[in-house]
């Protein structure tokens, strides 16, 4: 056995092939929280009497024939086969009865910001990666704690915000995500790393992410069904038709995924949007929504000691479609006027290039702020060393 490191002077030893890292006894954990039937739960909150009842959102197809597909079925709905992004007519012969409600984003986006500052209050690092996903990143954590901070998560949204959850939680986000996806509706399913491959091994290889019906088809034709199965092969078998998805896959088979890609441990960016009650047409009304914004974000990265390299702002357009735009400053700034400066400058930009072609008007504003240091010298030294 080799000698052991005390803990915080960790050698370049420590990185060496065959000779184990410093032992962590408190691992980063993955929470990733994914939103029930989102769209759904979203309205019901505004019509409590629809509980229970089998409700689609998406455009109605009493208005006419239409080519829309359905945007969320809540779960008594399900069991007729109605999904999401099936189409609607096909949704409409499975399910007859089905109370139809046309989607309103602005409510959704809305909900979505909310149910981010709620995971917040949980940890400086969340990454958003849907509407209705996010990952929360607990770096140095027990197992009961990133089991009871699951637990008040999906409480919090439950009580606060009307909105069911479910959990998955894992020391990489792809476990994570695929024990969320077997936590549904409203549960939470926590995956030990030393569990992850009997986990794994009886679910069918659809269950990972980035694995669709050809991939899927290609493995069958090797008598690959399940992830288990998927675990006995040697990635050399599958370099052929898979290429160099194969290692990956048979690693995360037999419960050792890649690494996230965020595992610096060090928080990447930080972003915060508004969505408008009304569509923006004045620059004075965007230029004060920026002002605001950018204060926001400035103040909360003051809270959390952290500096920023590079500001962006994106402009999402009446039509859905979405610019933006991103500078660096050079070396790390802090404070609110530096970030209000850039924010606005690069808001002005976008809105002079779209005025001076199409001319829609402004829906959501979101303001970002990258490549993110700690304020002191020795907050580095510190992260460095945990
Ligand atoms: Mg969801």
């Amino acid at each position: 056995m080799p000698p052991s490191s005390p803990r915080g002077s960790s050698s370049p030893l420590g990185t060496l092939p065959g000779v184990p890292p410093v032992e962590s006894s408190r691992p980063r954990w993955v929470l990733y929280v994914d939103l029930d039937a989102f769209y759904v739960s979203c309205e019901l909150r505004d019509r409590p009497e629809l509980r229970g009842k089998p409700v689609v959102v998406g455009p109605p197809p009493s208005e006419g024939p239409t080519r829309g597909v359905v945007l969320s079925a809540s779960y008594e709905a399900r069991p007729t086969g109605v999904r999401s992004a099936m189409p609607v007519g096909v949704a409409a012969r499975l399910c007859p009865e089905a109370i139809w409600i046309p989607p309103d984003f602005t409510k959704y986006e809305r909900a979505s910001r909310e149910v981010r500052s709620v995971l917040r209050r949980h940890s400086p690092t969340v990454l958003p990666f849907s509407i209705d996903e996010a990952a929360v990143i607990l770096h140095d954590a027990s197992m009961d704690e990133a089991q009871r901070t699951a637990e008040t998560i999906q409480r919090e949204l439950a009580s606060e915000l009307s909105l069911p959850a479910s959990i998955g939680v894992a020391t990489s986000r792809v476990i994570a995500k695929i024990a969320t996806d077997r936590a549904k509706p409203a549960g939470i399913r926590l995956v030990a790393p030393d569990e992850a491959a009997a986990f794994l091994a009886p679910l069918p290889v659809r269950a990972i992410p980035g694995v669709g019906p050809k991939t899927e088809g290609l493995l069958r034709g090797l008598g690959i069904q399940t992830i288990g199965d998927l675990a006995a092969r040697r990635p050399s078998e599958l370099v052929r038709p898979l290429g160099t998805f194969a290692s990956e896959l048979v690693s995360l088979a037999r419960g050792e995924p890649r690494p996230d890609p965020d595992t610096s441990e060090e928080p990447r960016s930080r972003s915060t949007d508004h969505t408008f009650a009304r569509d923006v047409e004045q620059w004075e009304e965007l230029e004060r929504a920026v002002r605001e914004l950018a204060g926001e974000l400035a103040t909360s990265l003051d809270h959390e000691g952290l500096r920023f390299g590079t500001v962006g702002v994106a402009l999402r357009w009446a039509d859905f479609t979405r610019t933006q735009r991103s500078r660096s400053l050079g070396a790390a700034r802090e404070g609110t006027v530096p970030l209000t400066e850039a924010a606005v400058r690069l808001a002005r930009e976008l809105w002079e290039t779209e005025r001076s072609s199409r001319r829609r008007p402004v829906r959501t504003l979101s303001v970002r702020t990258e490549r993110l240091v700690p304020r002191t010298q020795k907050q580095v030294f510190l992260d460095e060393f945990r």
